[in-house]
């Protein structure tokens, strides 16, 4: 079973599901040319899905179009239901830095048939995942900045404070809809500059000055 850890502590949470919200960034949004939800879209990454600094993401033989996605990860560190927004930091573990690779071909595919984008998101390697900082660490979660680098060239640079659902309300719409346990992560969506990777490109995201993830493209 895969562990999310968090810095300077010994504690470990064995990763459970993985709670990803689309369309949170109004520029991402229109490069997309998506029209932009009045409640969050979501979808779900398995566990299996989870990679950490140093690994490799390997893009399935079904698609021909990868894209990165550097997303604010969000470890919860005490579950609930139907948690209201005034006490949803107070379940977050810690905070970290993501990337929703998403073949963004087969999403395409399937969006055009209506079809649930799971194939297309969950594939094993889909989700480079940082070490997480301690959620004390972190005093407004809509002030921090998340950076994309890839073979040095920076493709992804946004703040939190554009993201439509801040990440108060994101756990509370969350847990409305599913039971929140230790170990469940949410990603918050990307902000603009999304793109393709290619065979042997190094991705360097951050959370700046708090976590930071390196994985190479196979
Ligand atoms: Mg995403």
């Amino acid at each position: 079973m895969k562990t999310a850890s968090i810095t300077g502590s010994s504690a470990e949470y064995p990763l459970g599901k993985i709670v990803c919200l689309a369309r949170n960034y109004v520029d991402h949004i229109r490069e997309l040319g998506n029209e932009t939800p009045a409640q969050p879209v979501l979808f779900m990454k398995p566990a299996t899905a989870v990679i950490f600094d140093g690994d490799t993401i390997r893009i399935p033989s079904f698609s021909r179009e990868c894209h990165y996605e550097v997303e604010l990860a969000l470890l919860i560190g005490r579950g609930g239901k139907n948690i209201p927004e005034e006490a949803a930091l107070d379940h977050l573990a810690g905070y970290g830095v993501a990337l929703d690779m998403t073949l963004r071909d087969v999403q395409n595919e399937l969006k055009k048939k209506g079809l649930p984008w799971e194939i297309a998101k969950g594939f094993d390697t889909s989700c480079p995942l940082s070490v997480f900082v301690p959620a004390e660490a972190v005093a407004d979660p809509q002030e921090l900045r998340l950076r994309l680098e890839i073979n040095g060239e920076l493709r992804q640079d946004g703040t939190t404070d554009h993201m439509i659902h801040p990440v108060r309300r994101i756990v509370s719409h969350v847990s409305s809809l599913f039971t929140l346990e230790p170990g469940d992560v949410i990603l918050t969506g990307t902000p603009a500059g999304v793109g393709p990777v290619c065979s042997g490109d190094k991705l360097r995201a951050e959370l700046v000055g708090l976590a930071m993830l390196e994985v190479t493209v196979e």
